[in-house]
């Protein structure tokens, strides 16, 4: 039996983060109860989203003003270059901007590390994170920010990195810390509120 075109959208819906089959299934019907115009522009919007985004070579955050392949925020001259904070997801990256309490350097690593992962390399930007630090060095890089979630797959991959680049920083003699656990444990760094962020790299050790 060939599935309805229902049951075809419910399924690409489904394979969204965090959302379930009765969720996907909503969103179907909530569709279908709109009219052409929102449909449309929706239909348009993805389609011109996914062109306009493109990764910026230097921190590998995705943004839509892109120029000479860097985003807005590593062609600003007013950042802070002394300053490097890495954390896992671009949705992070956003939620400190917004904060306002953070003016250095970013850099994404795509992901956390499940635990024990065998590949590391391969789940996360090791080899470029490297290469960032290495071209930050040239100029007067003198911390790194570990900002990671407080949950068990973020401390892995915190202690995992820590470990990574310890010996790196140790002869440029740069500073590593971790955000201070203003964030209480569970916290996932993409809900953190502003007041939350703030603690947390003030009370960075
Ligand atoms: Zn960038």
């Amino acid at each position: 039996m060939t599935s309805s075109t229902i049951d075809k959208l419910t399924e690409l819906f489904n394979r969204f983060p965090g959302i379930g089959q009765r969720q996907a299934k909503r969103f179907v019907y909530f569709l279908l109860s709109q009219n052409d115009s929102f449909v449309k522009e929706l239909i348009n919007l993805v389609i011109q989203v996914k062109q306009e985004t493109k990764y910026c070579v230097v921190c590998f955050r995705l943004s839509t003003k892109i120029t000479d392949n860097a985003c807005e925020i590593c062609s600003d001259h007013k950042r802070d270059k002394t300053k490097l904070m890495i954390v896992a997801k671009d949705i992070d990256l956003e939620n400190v901007e917004k904060s306002g309490v953070y003016d250095g350097c970013y850099f994404i690593l795509g992901s956390l590390l499940p635990i024990l992962e065998k590949n590391p390399e391969e789940k996360i930007r090791l080899r470029e994170l490297i290469e960032r630090i290495e071209n930050l060095s040239t100029g007067n890089l003198a911390e790194i920010i570990i900002a990671l979630s407080a949950n068990t797959e973020g401390d892995y991959t915190a202690e995992y990195l820590g470990n990574y680049i310890a010996s790196m920083a140790k002869d440029k003699q740069i500073k590593v810390s971790l955000l201070g656990r203003g964030l209480s444990t569970g916290t996932e760094l993409e809900y953190s509120d502003s007041d939350t962020i703030r603690n947390a790299l003030k009370n960075r050790q």
